[in-house]
């Protein structure tokens, strides 16, 4: 008899494990109340990158005379930014739409919520109802942001990443609450474009949990950029006034004041969970989010939480990872990914990536490591496209077996693919060292900082 898989929710986690059902013969219902593809397609990933690459260009812009090139004074265009940024989403969504077609998915746009772990309450936006029985249930309704106890945040000019991005103009004084992966994002998009950047970070760290060696040169690096970074505060209140905004904080030196005529609340993302009614299903969840087992199934027989909505990893590629996963599990079919080794990447300047353990992971885990550091400086590609900031930083046990890989410096997004795979697959650094890199790549620093390990890259010191 043919399986049936309902998944609620068309983001990168919904619509791959939709498309994953219907490869292995599954029939799959796709419940979405707004538009598929999601936060990451509509209003996260995609949208916040098409305006990271016109920063790239102003930043590139800025020193351009060190390339032998003279141009006039630079403006912007917002409109034609902001189509731009609409036909890239457009082209890719309206692609999703066309697969989902392809593969003989039913899409249901609407609210779902459970009336039982079987049966689902489908409202439409015009308030139509139907209901829908399934033995398999996906949730994947993903996350929102999470608004902080600050007095004040309804003030007109209070917004989030969703509102940002609609930007009509360029924020002339942007305070940024929030120094985490979205919050540095949009410093570094907003800089770019003129605006004079505020941000305002609770912890004594921007971007968290990343290597502390590439925060602190990262707060440096920020810094050249003109942007005002304030660690160790915690913003208490917003006050309107006759220009604009106030932001107010504490710090370890008393109370402090940032002028805005902007301010992005970017404080973190919360599981949407409400609305779903999971009490009628015995599904446990805490405030991180869903609760479930490597198979991303809940304590519940049939129902599944993949995504942002479980608290896991807010990344796309691990919610689609964890969609195929799960569907695999429903259709029985052996599984093959590695959900314990997942690559992040920050869209910052430099771009930032990392995957595996840092240094102080290792440390708290009781690993003794070996850790060599290949310069971007050092690099021909590097230095010949002008961005020669940054490094590659290889961790490995005693015994030489690649840990975790740790990247600052250009196009960092694209080359953690090769440090993924070492440690997923738990490589030998001679592994690497005998892989030949085409040079000049910016790969090449990476088969050097690897080969650094065992003291033989050939370009250090
Ligand atoms: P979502 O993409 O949030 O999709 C959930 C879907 O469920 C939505 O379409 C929603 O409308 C629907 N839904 C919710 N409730 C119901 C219901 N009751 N009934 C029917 N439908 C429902 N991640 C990266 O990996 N790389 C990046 O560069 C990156 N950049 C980001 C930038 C920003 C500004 C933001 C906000 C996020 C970014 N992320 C990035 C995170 C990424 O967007 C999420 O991790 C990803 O979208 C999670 O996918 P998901 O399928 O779990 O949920």
């Amino acid at each position: 008899m043919q399986k049936e898989i309902v998944i609620i929710g068309g983001g990168p986690g919904g619509y791959v494990a939709a498309i994953r059902g219907a490869q292995l013969g599954a029939k799959v219902t796709l419940i979405e109340h707004h538009k598929i593809g999601g936060t990451c397609l509509n209003y996260g990933c995609i949208p916040t990158k098409t305006l990271y690459r016109n920063a790239e260009l102003l930043n590139t812009l800025n020193h351009i005379e060190d390339f032998g090139i003279k141009t006039g004074p630079v403006s912007f265009d917002i409109p034609k930014i902001q189509s731009r940024k609409r036909e890239v989403v457009n082209q890719l969504v309206g692609g999703i739409e066309q697969l989902i077609q392809i593969n003989g998915i039913e899409v249901v746009y609407g609210s779902a919520e459970f009336l039982s772990a079987t049966d689902l309450k489908i409202t439409t936006a015009k308030g139509e109802i139907s209901t829908i029985s399934c033995e398999n249930i996906i949730i994947a309704t993903g996350s929102k942001p999470q608004m902080p106890p600050i007095e004040g945040l309804d003030h007109e000019g209070v917004i989030t990443s969703k509102e940002i991005l609609e930007f009509t103009e360029v924020p002339e004084k942007l305070v940024v609450i929030g120094g985490g992966v979205i919050g540095m994002e949009f410093a570094g998009i907003f800089s770019a474009m003129g605006s004079v950047v505020t941000v305002v970070e609770y912890a004594d760290q921007l971007l968290g949990q990343v290597d502390t060696e590439i925060s602190k040169r990262f707060a440096v690096s920020v810094k050249k950029k003109g942007i005002d970074v304030h660690k160790s505060t915690k913003v208490t209140k917003i006050i309107k006034t006759d220009d604009g905004l106030t932001v107010v904080g504490e710090s370890k030196k008393g109370e402090v004041t940032f002028d805005a005529t902007t301010v992005l609340v970017s404080t973190g993302r919360t599981p949407v969970i409400e609305g779903l009614n999971l009490a009628n299903t015995g599904v446990e969840y805490n405030l991180k989010g869903i609760i479930v087992d490597e198979h991303f199934k809940t304590n519940v027989q049939g129902v599944y939480a993949i995504g942002d909505v479980n608290g896991k990893l807010m990344l796309a590629h691990a919610a689609s990872h964890q969609g195929i996963a799960a569907v695999d599990h429903i259709m029985g079919v052996l599984h093959h990914g590695n959900h314990d080794v997942v690559p992040s990447c920050i869209f910052v300047f430099p771009e930032i990536s990392s995957v595996g353990l840092t240094e102080d992971q290792a440390k708290a885990k009781g690993i003794e490591i070996k850790k060599s550091k290949f310069m971007f400086g050092a690099n021909g590609k590097a230095l010949s496209i002008g961005e020669p900031e940054g490094f590659i930083k290889v961790i490995s046990d005693m015994d030489d077996t690649i840990l975790g890989v740790h990247i600052m410096g250009p196009h960092a997004s694209d080359l953690i693919h090769e440090g993924t795979l070492a440690v997923s697959q738990k490589l030998h650094v001679d592994a690497i060292a005998g892989t030949i890199h085409a040079h000049p790549t910016l790969s090449e620093a990476f088969a050097e900082a690897t080969m650094g390990l065992k003291g033989e890259a050939i370009h250090m010191a």
